[in-house]
């Protein structure tokens, strides 16, 4: 039995959201809510305060998003700004702005994002002409109040995003400033992926019989009896598909199913994949019947090897020849991993079940594993040089193969060795038949360089700063020399960027010094790579500057930052 809403968004519609949002949804590829939007959608639309206990991944932004957006459509327009979203960083103030700017698209909303780092002048013109939601880092949204240029009047939804985080960053006094500046009557939202003591103290205090939408909690339908090897890798965002291909050259899987969030993502990764030489077909959610058992038949007959789908569409098809399931993203509730990887290790066989994540996202994939009490190995991606001698060993074998099994076949290329063989050496023969046949097996690929990821804490918070950190303008420093090897007392470090992004030596001072209790003198020289750069900081400082700039964005690229593995000697 297939249950399918045709691939539209229907089951936003049944949320009782506005046709024009539930539009908008649709043709970003969302099929169906995530439990969070289940969950909080109902409560938030009818003017209820509420706690949602979620982590990124889970599709939190929506399940506040949609229903100011519904508030916003039916009102007129204002003077005032009808929401305000608090974010912990410049980047979620960014993206959540993107996010409701995509989702109100059919409109017209006024969405601005403001936030330190940028000049406070450049917030001022939209400000004044007039926006419905504000979505602020703490420190600039109470700049801004008591200017006078942030009016909350008529403010009638206020939202804390990741108030865990926000408070660890030290901004709890803004926020009580910012709460207090608000209409008492006004609607609370506050998402946090873990509820402290701290967060539940606010939410006494500041919210009116709040609706608690709690994710993962009860337990899914088993994993347990599943004969399902779970792996997981961390990838670093913008490095998925790249970290997708590797993955999928190791394991080298005949039939499997790649998940993704949305019907664009399905599309998208299709061609990517199909570019790089995989076989692989989508399955959308509007195929008939007919249409799905043709691409099940070429599954089942190797002539494509991947299926990508989004959960949806894979709904009720009849995949017992699965081998693999890989979550090109962590699935938005533990019951959507349990039963995604449910598809493979049927029947008393083996399955493989791989789940790529982002860092910020292994929080939910710790959730995963706690709620399926199944163990989630997080395995180190393959760096080429690993692929690459695979590949050459499996050639290797092939040949012993061949040569054991030799019943004369071989006799047809005799013509082409035996007159190469007078005139070079046969073993310098031989070594070019082989890197012939290793091109010919496998066209090379745009090698990619995968940055590793820094394994955070098992609690991968930022610790509590002594004092409020900056979120204001970043120095520039002058842009040390390059070039220099580190000097004594000096260390240097890894970050993950470089000049294929667009990195400039001014951008990494401007992000240390803005970030850490550095100044731009004291950082050393700065080493730019093509995909990574080398900084030289002081060795006392190494660490400080490392915890300080642990999930924040450079160009607009999320960044890891560590200790050089390999000093150079
Ligand atoms: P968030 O947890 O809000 O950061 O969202 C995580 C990702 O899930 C974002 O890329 C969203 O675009 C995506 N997303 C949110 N809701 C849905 C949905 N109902 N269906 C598919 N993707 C979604």
């Amino acid at each position: 039995m297939i249950e399918d809403n045709g691939g539209g968004a229907s089951g936003f519609a049944d949320l009782m959201l506005a046709p024009e949002l539930c539009r908008a949804l649709s043709d970003l590829g969302y099929e169906e809510p995530t439990p969070i939007q289940l969950a909080a959608i109902p409560p938030l639309l009818a003017g209820r305060d509420l706690v949602g206990q979620a982590a990124t991944g889970t599709g939190k932004t929506a399940a506040f998003a949609l229903p100011v957006l519904q508030r916003l459509l039916a009102g007129d327009e204002r003077a005032e700004p009808l929401a305000l979203i608090l974010v912990p960083t410049r980047e979620l103030a960014v993206q959540v702005a993107a996010a409701m700017r995509s989702y109100g698209r059919d409109m017209g909303a006024r969405v601005l994002a403001v936030y330190g780092g940028e000049p406070i002048g450049r917030q001022l013109g939209p400000l004044k002409r007039g926006v419905d939601v504000v979505v602020a880092t703490p420190g600039r949204a109470l700049d801004h109040i008591n200017r006078g240029t942030l009016k909350l009047g008529g403010l009638e939804i206020l939202v804390l995003d990741e108030a865990d985080e926000m408070l660890d960053m030290g901004f709890a006094e803004e926020i009580e400033a910012i709460l207090a500046s608000t209409p008492a009557e006004r609607q609370t939202a506050l998402f946090s992926a873990t509820m402290p003591p701290r967060i539940n103290g606010m939410v006494r205090r500041h919210l009116r019989e709040p609706v608690r939408a709690e994710l993962g909690r009860q337990a899914p339908a088993s994993a347990g009896g599943l004969l399902v090897r779970q792996t997981a890798y961390l990838v670093p965002r913008g490095y998925k598909a790249a970290a997708l291909g590797r993955v999928l050259d190791l394991e080298r899987p005949t039939a499997t199913i790649v998940f993704c969030r949305t019907r664009d993502e399905v599309d998208q990764l299709t061609e990517s994949l199909n570019g790089r030489g995989h076989r692989a077909e989508a399955l959308h959610g509007g195929m008939d019947q007919k249409q799905r058992d043709r691409v099940m038949a070429r599954l089942r007959s190797g002539t494509i090897d991947l299926l990508v789908a989004t959960d949806v569409a894979a709904r009720g098809l009849d995949i017992d020849q699965l081998t693999h399931v890989i979550n090109y993203d962590v699935p938005s509730a533990p019951e959507s991993y349990v039963h995604r990887i449910g598809r493979v290790g049927r029947a008393g066989r083996e399955g493989t079940a791989i789940t790529l994540t982002e860092p910020r996202e292994q929080r939910m994939l710790k959730t995963i594993e706690r709620v399926t009490k199944r163990p989630i190995k997080l395995e180190k991606l393959p760096t080429l040089a690993q692929l690459r001698s695979e590949r050459l060993e499996r050639m290797r074998t092939e040949l012993r193969e061949t040569l054991l099994k030799d019943d004369g076949e071989l006799n047809a290329f005799r013509s082409v060795v035996g007159p190469l063989g007078a005139e070079f050496d046969p073993y310098d023969v031989a070594l070019a038949a082989v890197q012939l046949a290793h091109e010919a097996s496998e066209p090379p690929r745009e090698d990619e360089e995968i940055p590793a990821v820094e394994q955070p804490s098992a609690d991968d918070r930022r610790p509590a700063r002594k004092t409020r950190p900056r979120d204001q303008g970043r120095p520039t420093g002058p842009a040390p020399r390059r070039g220099r090897r580190a000097t004594t007392g000096t260390t240097r470090l890894f970050v993950s960027t470089g000049r294929s992004d667009g990195v400039r030596p001014q951008d990494l001072v401007g992000a240390i010094a803005g970030e850490s209790d550095l100044s731009g003198r004291d950082i050393g020289a700065i080493e730019i790579a093509d995909r990574f750069s080398l900084v030289e900081v002081p060795e006392s400082a190494a660490d400080d500057v490392v915890r300080a700039l642990r999930g924040t964005s450079i160009k607009g690229r999320k960044t890891t930052v560590r200790r050089e593995r390999y000093p150079a000697r």
